[in-house]
């Protein structure tokens, strides 16, 4: 594929990067979450209003039909605007192209217009106290009811679970399967009675996930994406999506910043020498140059008419590795005061949580292992 520009694309990324400078304003200081979100709101709002959200869905459910590049071009312009990340994003990252993939068309009629304008937030019902790396483990079931479904059980790490207004549930509806058989994906309205949100504090001391219990939620026909025990291939293509497609090429331009102010801090301390610094920075410089060999990887397969598949989690893994190495390098450069305030102290401590999010990096090395490289299969249940 050529990935140079042509005129079109020029003109295009040139469209974007003026309606950014002309409207991007920074995010309030607050580390309020219900503060963040009601900013975040208004502000996705402005860009679904002008088209900026959704931007490769088609015309009639609120997108405007681009391209795979196009898509890359605008994530990329984005992220170099310094504009925030969108508050729903599991709604634009995940929600969005599982139900293009698998949702009726009236279910996207119903659901994506109400996603890119936030007035919809959505999240993420996947893992469990028994089942995270183990998913096929779970055990929230969804009984057959007249007219829907019955939901009980329990899920955690629910991020924004407590602004949502629907989840992506994966549940048991066959309670005689095991694995990822037997599996519906059911979409919950979050305010239905039954349901108990418990936000956790995390050690960024913001409350960004949570538990959610679940106590025989009824959940309407309607609300089913796929078929009735398909969950897991409709699973399937969320992950692939969260680990692959559009947070990636985001990352890609947040991190070059990221590198370049670390560079010409540690020139500026004079500690480009210290071996333990610039192996670092060097590593971190080695892995943006792979993890972008991997992003335009994934966009010639997405521009070819393809979906993401097992190579969205070599994109992880090497965005999980190099987000941790920069950060550490910085607490090198900063000093032992560092984890404590500034800019790096929540850059470091979300760090961590890289290789956990959206599956952890032992889990993205077995899927690299048996179904890229064709390893023999570990002797367990399916995973995340
Ligand atoms: C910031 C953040 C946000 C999140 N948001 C959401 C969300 O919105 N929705 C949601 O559903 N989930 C969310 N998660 C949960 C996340 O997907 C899980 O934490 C992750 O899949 C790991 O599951 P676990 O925590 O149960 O760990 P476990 O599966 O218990 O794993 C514990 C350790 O054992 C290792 N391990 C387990 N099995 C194997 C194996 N077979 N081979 C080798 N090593 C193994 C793991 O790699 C890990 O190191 C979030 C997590 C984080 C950190």
């Amino acid at each position: 594929m050529d990935l140079s520009l042509n005129e079109d694309e020029r003109r295009f990324a040139l469209e974007v990067r003026s309606w950014l400078e002309a409207n991007v304003e920074p995010a309030p200081e607050s580390q309020d979450p219900a503060e963040q979100v009601a900013w975040g709101r208004a502000w996705q709002r402005k860009l679904a209003e002008a088209g900026w959200v959704g931007i490769d869905w088609p015309v009639a459910y609120g997108g405007r039909g681009a391209s795979p590049l196009q898509v890359a071009i605008f994530n990329a312009e984005y992220a170099r605007s310094g504009a925030p990340q969108l508050v729903n994003r599991v709604g634009i990252n995940l929600a969005g192209p599982t139900l293009l993939a698998h949702g009726t068309p009236e279910q996207c009629r119903r659901w994506l217009p109400r996603i890119a304008d936030t007035e919809d937030i959505w999240c993420q019902l996947f893992s469990e106290p028994g089942a995270g790396s183990d998913l096929a483990g779970l055990r929230t079931g969804a009984q057959r009811v007249e007219g829907g479904w019955h939901v009980n059980g329990q899920k955690v790490w629910t991020s924004y679970a407590q602004f949502a207004r629907y989840g992506l549930c994966l549940a048991r509806s066959d309670p005689d399967s095991t694995g990822s058989r037997g599996l519906s994906l059911l979409v919950v309205p979050m305010d239905s009675p039954g349901i108990t949100i418990r936000p956790l504090v995390q050690m960024t001391g913001e409350a960004e996930f949570n538990e959610v219990f679940l106590d025989t939620v009824f959940v309407p026909d309607g609300h089913l994406v796929g078929e009735a025990g398909q969950g897991w291939a409709v699973a399937s293509t969320t992950l692939a999506h969260e680990r692959g497609t559009n947070f990636p090429f985001k990352e890609e331009v947040v991190h070059e910043g990221y590198l370049s102010r670390l560079f010409a801090e540690a020139a500026r301390r004079g500690m480009l020498d210290e071996p333990d610094v610039a192996d670092g920075l060097v590593d971190a410089y080695v892995a943006l140059l792979v993890l972008r060999t991997h992003n335009w990887r994934t966009l010639s397969k997405l521009a070819r008419g393809g979906h993401p598949g097992p190579e969205s989690s070599w994109v992880k893994l090497t965005w999980s590795d190099m987000t941790q190495r920069l950060s550490e390098t910085a607490l090198e450069v900063l000093g032992p005061g560092a984890p404590l305030w500034g800019t790096w102290a929540r850059q470091w401590l979300w760090s961590k949580s890289a290789s956990v999010a959206g599956g952890t990096s032992e889990i993205q090395r077995t899927i690299i292992g048996e179904r890229i490289l064709g390893l023999p299969r570990q002797q367990s249940h399916q995973r995340r």
